[in-house]
């Protein structure tokens, strides 16, 4: 069940990364340095009223997702990129999620339009009773008919507050082993990727985006200053994920480095590698965050500006 409050909230946070969305499509250029757009997503967030969700992710060519610039990157966005990117926005821990797909190279739009077309006709059938793997075949089904492969191991969710990815998962295939269906009064993320490729990401050994985890046993075993870093981020972000560079003006980035291989040592935290396509092959991606009201009444969330 969700509360007139917290729908509001749900809707306002939708309209916010819509519109920054859109915003983006427009503002990023050739030229541009991964960490400027961020910070310009980021600062237009909180312009509007909302919080990151999570650090924006700019992915580029055969990286799928979870790339944020890091607080010294030099990366550049070049002519021959293809470009993804994921906006996370909440407003009080209600959050909309949403991706979209830039290209520099007429010989990407296909790709980019095979996302795009999947994402499209995937929530027009989303509604209440729909199988999540009927969701997936729509998905898999538009992507192979332009000639590419979905990206069989990544996945839309479902979304709860404070809570970017909630348990349900929404497969880019006619997954036979997911039973879940759409459920009145929640929150889900659907989200495409089309590739080149075979169709897999793997992990990198490249990590920039971190979340907390909540063990106060834990926690007090540890020195003084590791738990005030701790509860100064865990106050802002409890659960969701950050980047270091959020917090490089109040710590050293090497204090920084030090304490966070601590926490994940300790199981205080959880790091999400880039992920990559596996045979290197080039990603497109689009995401949309849609609400099912306790009526089963559909809002398009972050397809609402
Ligand atoms: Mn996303
Ligand atoms: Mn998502």
């Amino acid at each position: 069940m969700l509360d007139d409050e917290a729908i509001q909230k749900y809707i306002k946070a939708g309209r916010i990364a819509c519109i920054i969305r859109k915003e983006a499509e427009r503002y990023i250029k050739v030229g541009m340095s991964l960490i400027d757009v961020a910070k310009y997503i980021e600062q237009k967030i909180s312009e509007y009223g909302g919080i990151p969700a999570f650090p924006t992710n700019i992915s580029i060519n055969s990286i799928a997702a979870h790339y944020t610039p890091e607080p010294d990157d030099k990366s550049i966005i070049t002519d021959n990129s293809i470009v993804k990117v994921d906006i996370g926005v909440h407003v009080d821990g209600y959050i909309a999620d949403t991706a979209s797909t830039i290209v520099f190279d007429d010989k990407y739009i296909t790709l980019a339009e095979a996302a795009k077309e999947a994402v499209e006709k995937a929530i027009k059938i989303v509604d209440k009773g729909i199988k999540f793997s009927e969701v997936g075949n729509i998905i898999n089904n538009t992507i192979k008919n332009y000639g590419y492969n979905p990206i069989y191991n990544l996945s839309g969710h479902s979304v709860d507050r404070y809570v970017l990815h909630s348990g349900e998962v929404i497969p880019n295939f006619r997954d036979r082993m997911n039973f879940g269906s759409f459920k009145v009064g929640n929150v889900y993320a659907i989200e495409p990727f089309a590739t080149t490729g075979v169709g897999y990401v793997e992990n990198s050994s490249k990590i920039t985006i971190y979340s907390l985890k909540l063990n106060p046993k834990k926690l007090n075993k540890l020195s003084n200053d590791i738990q005030t870093l701790f509860n100064t981020i865990y106050s802002e972000r409890r659960a969701l994920p950050f980047a270091l560079r959020w917090y490089t003006n109040i710590y050293e980035l090497e204090l920084l480095t030090k304490i966070i291989k601590v926490l994940l040592s300790q199981g205080l935290a959880i790091s999400y590698p880039v992920l990559v396509e596996r045979t290197r092959g080039l990603v497109a991606q689009y995401e949309h965050t849609v609400l099912i009201g306790n009526n089963g009444e559909k809002i398009i969330l972050t397809d609402n500006c």
